[in-house]
Formats: structure tokens, sequence, C-alpha cells
């Protein structure tokens, strides 16, 4: 049997970590189980659903890297829904039910306040046909919920949870269908993930009571139900789901220079009992992947974290991965000397600039300026070379009795304006002999 899991997002509103992290997960395992992942939208919702959503969650996942095998949109498949809510009707297994908003509020508020649960009471299975036609009379039109079976408990072994184990008498027939006959998430999903052989259904544990009633529908449907996974949810370093994390999505990482590689390792690894490691390919992150290692506390997002393991990930991007993202004129070499020093790839064009300038020249001392005087004729006598930073400091060393920083210090400083940067072993070379010269003479003067 193929594995195939999948991704269904409703097209309402853009990705946030959290759904990317589920995504991320479902691609992982289809990916090291050689199955198929289905990019699923949820958009029975037209009001809500829009386009501009589907085309930036699709954008959003092939940034990720997270290429999906096969695309269905729940708005194609009305039809397919009303067929199978048909079937269900005739098996007694939906029933039409036509209290108000206000009326299940108030036998909600009824129950709480007898300390009881407030499950749904199964008042309208038992309407007279009578009491049905004065309802349509009056111009009320029917909610659809689904009846559970109340016969044995529902359980199921979660992949990361374990033992499930539900009564089925302790939750509300679910309702699968508004007033206007629209549908609501539970029905179509079940439907699809039949139609569609899911295998493994991953995500939230939000969605757990959701699962013990799916698995009812998958039977009524005369399906087998898939396996489940449900992920502890996603919290920020306070601790608890913020606000925050909602609105944390592709398009903010993007603007913090944040790479794909990063958000992939970490939320590969959190919440997990395997360390986030700074890895730059996905392939040894699948390799690992396993529901075992997901524990039940929440998984912990920070985004100093992220920042860190990003700077890591920079430092081993070969050229060959940033290549279109560089300066035109940086080569692979310039890659190698510039990477060390940069936090984020943002940082590139301020490093290339001390490579081809200007580069303001800071303040010296007249003794610096003697110094930097002699450099530069020393410079003047020697050939261009890949040593040419050692042969300078070695020629100056000698010439002027200068050593460790009083000698390097205000040549790297006349050289690229700035304290601190790159090995100038490396970096002189890329400067070339004719602009450090220049460079030279002007913080000499
Ligand atoms: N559209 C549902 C959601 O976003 C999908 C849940 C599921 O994976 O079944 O919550």
């Amino acid at each position: 049997m193929t594995i195939k899991t999948r991704f269904a997002p409703s097209p309402t509103g853009h990705l946030h970590v959290g759904n990317i992290r589920t995504a991320l997960h479902n691609w992982m395992f289809a990916r090291k189980s050689g199955g198929r992942f289905l990019l699923r939208f949820d958009d029975t919702d037209a009001e809500r659903s829009k386009d501009e959503y589907v085309e930036a969650i699709r954008a959003d996942l092939a940034w990720l890297g997270l290429s999906a095998d096969e695309e269905q949109r729940q708005s194609t498949r009305f039809d397919r829904y009303e067929e199978q809510f048909a079937r269900l009707k005739a098996e007694s297994r939906v029933y039409p039910a036509y209290e108000t908003a206000q009326e299940l509020d108030l036998k909600r508020k009824i129950q709480l306040g007898r300390g009881k649960p407030p499950i749904y009471d199964r008042a309208a299975l038992e309407l007279t046909p009578e009491q049905i036609a004065a309802f349509e009379a009056e111009g009320r039109k029917p909610h659809w919920r689904f009846k559970l079976d109340h016969a044995a408990p529902i359980t199921w072994t979660d992949k990361i949870r374990g033992e499930q184990h539900f009564d089925p008498a302790l939750l509300s027939d679910p309702v699968i269908r508004r007033e206007d006959g629209s549908w609501l998430y539970m029905l179509p999903s079940a439907i699809d993930d039949i139609d569609m052989g899911i295998t493994h259904v991953v995500r939230g544990e939000d969605h757990v009571a959701n699962t013990a009633v799916q698995i009812q529908m998958f039977h009524a449907l005369g399906a087998e139900p898939p396996e489940f996974a449900h992920e502890a949810l996603l919290v920020g370093t306070e601790g608890k789901l913020s606000k925050r994390l909602g609105s944390l999505g592709v398009s903010s990482f993007r603007e913090k220079n944040i790479e794909p590689q990063a958000i992939v390792a970490l939320l590969a690894r959190i919440g997990t009992s395997d360390p986030v490691e700074p890895v730059a390919d996905v392939q040894p992150l699948i390799a690992g992947f396993d529901f075992a290692r997901f524990g039940r506390a929440p998984a912990r997002f920070d985004e100093e974290e992220l920042a860190q393991l990003n700077q890591k990930i920079v430092h081993l991007l070969a050229y060959a991965d940033v290549k279109d993202r560089l300066p035109q004129a940086m080569d692979a070499a310039a890659w190698e000397v510039i990477r060390p020093n940069l936090h984020d790839m943002g940082d590139v064009e301020q490093w290339w600039q001390v490579v081809t300038g200007p580069v303001s020249t800071p303040e010296m001392s007249l003794e610096d300026q003697e110094f930097l005087s002699v450099a530069h004729g020393k410079l003047e006598e020697l050939e261009t070379s890949s040593e040419l930073w050692k042969e300078l400091t070695g020629a100056l060393k000698e010439a002027t009795g200068r050593k460790g920083k009083p000698l390097f210090m205000p040549l790297r400083q006349a050289l690229t304006g700035l304290d601190h940067g790159p090995d100038m072993n490396a970096l002189l070379p890329l400067i070339g002999r004719d602009v450090a010269l220049a460079r030279l003479a002007k913080a000499a003067a």
C-alpha cells in the first residue's frame, strides 16, 4: 500500500508557523516512506476562501521546498459530498435539527448550570412529522447532524499519543451541514480522505475529538479509517499559544532573511526527542523522521533559536545554493571569503561593498597615517599574489617593528573601513592590489 498523507489548509488566510509545521511533517513522512503528499484546499466556505490565499499557500510551500504530488480542491467536489450525504441520510446516520443558535446556547447554559457537560440532547430525533412540518411552514430550514453510534467506545492507536479512547455518549452529534446547505469541515474531509486514498492523517492535537467523530464517519461510509498522528501544539517562548505565532509566516521569515532550510531544520525537530541541528540538506532530517520521537509536551518555537540556526545554516550554504541571490560579479571564491561573516543573507551586500568600495576611511592618528604611508610603499613593491597579505605584513613588521594589533588594525581599517571582518589573507586578493593601494593612500593622507 502506498503511503499517502495530506495537508489540508483552508485558504482563508496565510500559512503560519503552526500549519507550516504540520505541512512539513506530512511531507517528510510521505518522502521517507516513498509515498505521496497531497495538498488539499479545504475551500467549502465560498465566502472566506480566496484564490489569493490558494496562490500564497502554494507559493509558500514551494519556497519551503515542500512539493506536492497532487492537488485537490473541495470546492470542486460538492456533487460527491451530496451523494455521500444522501447515502448517510438513507441510512439515518444524519438527521435534521431545527434549533436556532440561541436555543442551542440556552440548552448549553442550562446543562452547565446543572453541572452537566454541554452535550447535544438529541431533541431533534424526537420531533414528530407535525412538528417538523410546522417548522418548515415557519420558514425554518434544518441544519444536519451526524448521529454517533453510542454502542461501543471509539478507540485508535495514535502514532504520537498512543492508545486513544472516547465514549461517544460524551460527544455531541456534530453538525455537518448548515441551514443554507453549506458544509462544515468534518464530513467532506472524511469523504476526501477515503476517496483520495489517504493512509495517514497527521495534524494538530486540537483535532483529537474530531478524529473520534470522523472514525465513525469512515465506518458509516464503509471505509477503514486511516492511521492518525496528532502532534502537540506549537507554543511561543512564553509557553502559550500566542497571537504572534499566528501571524508569523513565510513573508515575515523572508523579511528577516531566514532561509527555508532553517525553518525546515527547526520545525522538523522541535517537540521531538532529537536535537535541533544546523543542516542545510533536508535528506538526513527525512531519514530520521519518526513519530515515535514526537513528545506530548508542546513544541516551543523560539525566534531567537531560529535566527541562530539560520546563521549556522548560511555558513553551510554552497555557492551553487545562493548564486542567484548574490551580486553578479561575486564568484565562488568571494562567497567563501564572505560567508563566515554573515548573520544572514541580508549582510551580503554590505560585505561585498567592502570588496568593491567605496569604503569610508576612518580617522587615523598621525603615527598610523605614517605607518600606512610606509604600507603603501611596501605594497607598491609587491606583485599581485594570493599571499599578498602575508607578504605585506611581513615586510611591514620588518620595516616598522610593529606587530599584533598595531600592525594589523590600521591596515584593516584603511582597507575595509571597519575594524572587524573577513580574514585579510583571503580578503585582500579580492579587493585587489590597485584598489588596496588607493585605499592606503587615502587613509595615509
Ligand atoms: N482544514 C482543516 C484545518 O485547517 C484540516 C484539518 C485536517 O487536517 O483534517 O483545520
